[in-house]
């Protein structure tokens, strides 16, 4: 029997090497709804390839003018509740989630709702509603596989212990393009040098999150409330290489880590078909043809946002809505070229000071707390 998978953000980085996967298993896996934002002529050619049931478009225009022009078999879902329909329909089996930022939230929770695996790319949901994410887990039965590749290799030493043998996960980072620039430079680096990550190729938001080492952060959170651990067992290490994509340390001292050639295929794949592996014939890895393999511990001055992601983390409520909000917002500033790269942090951690926090929030809490600070963060970039 095929599995039936949605995709969310077919048209992103994820997205499409999801699509590749799919391509490459087609005998196992069929694929039935797809969801875009406004990329229109990328969703067609996914259409004519993949042959789904049913897209959703969360761009009103990119949504009408769709709505003009298709001939395909694919439906064309209602704008404001396509996203919800593709999460929930009765004959998925598995939802993929690679849409970008908080817009991702719903989806999350309407695919467990359902009681289906969630096959989650989309962190900002787990780091914004992950104690919701894991009670609707918890009710429902659905399943959560991560694709975050330091969180698939987490899921996946966790194999060789239990949980109360866990002494801590160590978080693996490349460090970005900057680890070796002295701050002093910062205020001069450019939106292309943001955006030349070393090791991964991926979409605009993570490139420039990965430059700001905010995406470590929101791993941290992600992790937390993913693994259900406190942060301070979370620990970050920069390993250049980006082969060994995270570890566990086990009691015993022993350490487990996971490690490949840097390819989202790989973690895409793992939570597709989980308990599965997939025969895969790019990628092997020979240890022989590595090189060395180095480790540094992070810089917390140079990088304050992997700082304020612990005190986020440890707070926890709607503190981390709006961490992510502001961070949105400024990192869409930075990429307008409105702000400079030294701005996002300041912008994201005065928003963050300026917030009262609510503990245990409700998803309108959530929802209220991600508009509070994309509007606060959005004001202090006007005023830049
Ligand atoms: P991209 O920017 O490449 O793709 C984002 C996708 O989301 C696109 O399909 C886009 O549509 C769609 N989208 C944009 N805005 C909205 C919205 N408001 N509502 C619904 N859909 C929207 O991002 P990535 O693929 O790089 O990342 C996706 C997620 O996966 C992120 O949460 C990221 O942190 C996470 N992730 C990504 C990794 C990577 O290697 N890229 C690694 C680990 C995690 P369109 O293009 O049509 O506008
Ligand atoms: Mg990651």
């Amino acid at each position: 029997m095929k599995k039936r998978v949605v995709i969310l953000g077919s048209t992103g980085s994820i997205g499409c090497s999801a699509l590749d996967v799919a391509g490459k298993n087609g005998d196992r896996l069929e694929v039935i709804g797809l969801s875009a934002h406004s990329n229109i002529d990328l969703l067609m050619e996914q259409i004519a390839r993949f042959n789904p049931r049913h897209v959703a478009l969360t761009d009103k225009n990119a949504h009408s003018q769709f709505y003009k022009i298709n001939k395909s078999s694919a439906e064309l879902l209602d704008f404001e509740d396509g996203i919800t329909y593709l999460a929930s329909m009765a004959e998925a089996d598995i939802v993929l989630n690679a849409i970008v930022g908080a817009a991702g939230l719903k989806a999350s929770l309407e695919t467990l709702k359902a009681g289906k695996r969630l096959a989650l790319a989309n962190k900002e949901s787990m780091v914004i509603g992950g104690h919701l994410i894991n009670a609707l887990k918890k009710e429902s039965g659905g399943e959560l596989i991560p694709v975050d590749s330091e969180h698939s290799a987490i899921w996946q030493a966790l194999i060789s212990g239990k949980k109360s043998e866990i002494r801590k996960l160590i978080l693996t980072g490349s460090g970005g393009p900057f680890r070796t620039l002295p701050k002093e430079k910062f205020a001069s680096i450019t939106k292309d040098q943001a955006m030349s990550h070393p090791t991964w190729k991926m979409g605009p938001k993570i490139t420039v999150d990965s430059a700001t080492m905010m995406n470590k952060g929101l791993e941290i959170i992600e992790a937390s409330l993913l693994f259900e651990i406190a942060p301070d067992k979370i620990e970050v290490v920069i390993h250049p290489q980006s082969i060994i994509h995270s570890m566990v340390e086990f009691i015993d001292s022993s350490i487990i880590a996971q490690m490949s050639y840097p390819d989202m295929r790989l973690p895409i794949a793992y939570a597709l078909f989980y308990p599965d592996r997939v025969f895969t014939e790019n990628g092997h890895l020979s240890p022989n043809d590595l090189g060395n393999l180095s480790f540094e511990p992070p810089d917390f001055a140079k990088f304050p946002l992997l700082k304020a992601a612990y005190k986020v983390a440890n707070y926890g409520g709607t503190l981390a809505a709006v961490f992510n909000a502001a961070n949105e917002a400024a990192v869409a500033a930075f990429l307008k070229e409105i702000i400079i790269f030294n701005q996002i942090p300041d912008i994201v951690i005065n928003t963050v000071e300026k917030h009262t926090n609510k503990v245990n929030p409700s998803y309108e809490d959530i929802v209220d707390a991600d508009q509070w600070g994309r509007q606060f963060a959005e004001k202090l970039v006007g005023q830049k």
